[in-house]
């Protein structure tokens, strides 16, 4: 575990520097399947675990153990498993944990893919989940049966911009022995730890904030203990869901600046916020930053920044929201979030299109409901952006 006393914004330059023996200052790009044996009693001792090392790419690669390393160093975690996405990252946990017959609690708004794996796969292996309100602790603690082996957490939550209180949730979940994953994509460790809040695993999608930089589809997932970590490495192995050598070294690469984004991110949001809230087209703003915000009191206790992203109701529905995307000129008309630049996504008519009206609303999507991911830019230059688009709507 990474010394505590070492600030945030240090650890984002220095974690994961490999002891490389060249002398490498960054580490290289390993781009390579396979690793060779010195002998036959080298392989052997290898593949039984007595030695470390690396065998194949698939099982572990040096330039994919440094990013690793530095996640979990951010996270304050004990180790961290590399994913070809976000939802590899998911979908690794819910196979090596999760068994026939056990039951999950999910957060209702979460990532749409995360709750498709619970209620079609999972299902289809005999896996029950509750979907429940996590913003109500008392709503996720009545949801618990003695076969609840997961809660799974997103907090800050998609698209709606709830919180979960993750200690109050976990204390509960720990005493009927369920285990507490936290998908802590939308504050990223910079801003949220929350291994420190009691959870037992976060799951990132590195494809986000970690990263940075809208060029890279990656997934993690840190642990706190050996025992979880074997069992999670081994199914990683086995079912192939790995990060490749460059996709690491970019995601590392991004890592270095990551404290100094997530201020200007959270910089910026706060700003364009206020600005939404001000503006007579516009219903209600969800952005943890600011005091209108309902949780935002649990928020101060839980994380040490806002993060870049919020929801916002217009107030000519599903019309102003089509209208107010086909005019915005800066912010672009994008899925994802938490790269440098600004993403404006209106889930009505673009991600949550597919889903009638009322399956919309349960998951929290209004008509008018836009989502903005704030980027790095000037501020200024956003908000100019969204008044000019607001004033044709
Ligand atoms: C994007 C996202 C995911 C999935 O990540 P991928 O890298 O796209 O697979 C999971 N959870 C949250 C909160 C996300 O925003």
């Amino acid at each position: 575990m990474a010394d505590p006393r070492i600030h945030p914004q240090t650890l984002c330059v220095h974690a994961g520097t490999s002891g490389e023996e060249s002398g490498a200052l960054v580490p290289p790009i390993y781009q390579t399947s396979s690793f060779r044996f010195e002998s036959t009693a080298h392989g052997a001792a290898l593949f039984a675990g007595e030695q470390d090392g690396y065998i194949y790419t698939r099982m572990g690669n040096p330039t994919v153990a440094a990013m690793e390393n530095a996640v979990a160093a951010l996270e304050q975690g004990h180790k961290s498993l590399g994913c070809a996405s976000g939802m590899a990252a998911i979908n690794t946990v819910f196979s090596g944990l999760l068994s026939a017959s056990d039951h999950v609690v999910c957060s209702r708004v979460v990532y749409g893919p995360t709750a498709t794996l619970l209620s079609r796969i999972y299902k289809k292996y005999g896996v029950t989940t509750s979907f429940v309100n996590t913003a109500d602790s008392k709503e996720v603690i009545h949801a618990l049966t003695p076969k609840t082996r997961m809660v799974f957490l997103e907090s800050p939550g998609n698209p709606t911009i709830d919180l979960a209180d993750i200690k109050e949730i976990t204390q509960a979940a720990h005493a009927g022995g369920a285990v507490v994953v936290v998908d802590n994509t939308f504050l990223s460790p910079y801003f949220q730890k929350p291994l420190l809040l009691g959870a037992d695993i976060v799951v990132h999608s590195l494809t986000k904030f970690l990263n940075g930089h809208a060029d890279v589809i990656g997934g993690i997932i840190v642990v706190k203990d050996e025992d979880r970590y074997q069992v999670l490495r081994k199914v990683l192995n086995q079912t192939g869901g790995v990060i490749d050598p460059f996709n690491s070294f970019l995601v590392h690469r991004g890592i270095k600046t990551l404290s100094v984004r997530m201020e200007q991110h959270a910089r910026n949001a706060t700003a364009v916020a206020r600005f939404l809230e001000n503006h007579p087209g516009v219903t209600w703003v969800r952005y943890p930053g600011l005091k209108s915000h309902p949780q935002y009191d649990l928020g101060q206790t839980q994380h040490s920044g806002p993060g870049g992203v919020m929801a916002f109701e217009l107030k000519g529905g599903y019309r102003a929201g089509e209208a107010l995307l086909n005019r915005v000129t800066l912010c672009n008309l994008a899925v994802s979030l938490g790269g440098v630049e600004t993403l404006i996504q209106h889930p009505a008519s673009m991600t949550h299109a597919s889903l009638g009206r009322e399956e919309r609303k349960a998951a929290g999507v209004t008509d008018g409901l836009v989502r903005l991911s704030v980027g790095i830019e000037n501020c200024d230059d956003i908000i100019a952006d969204l008044l000019q688009a607001l004033e044709q709507v």
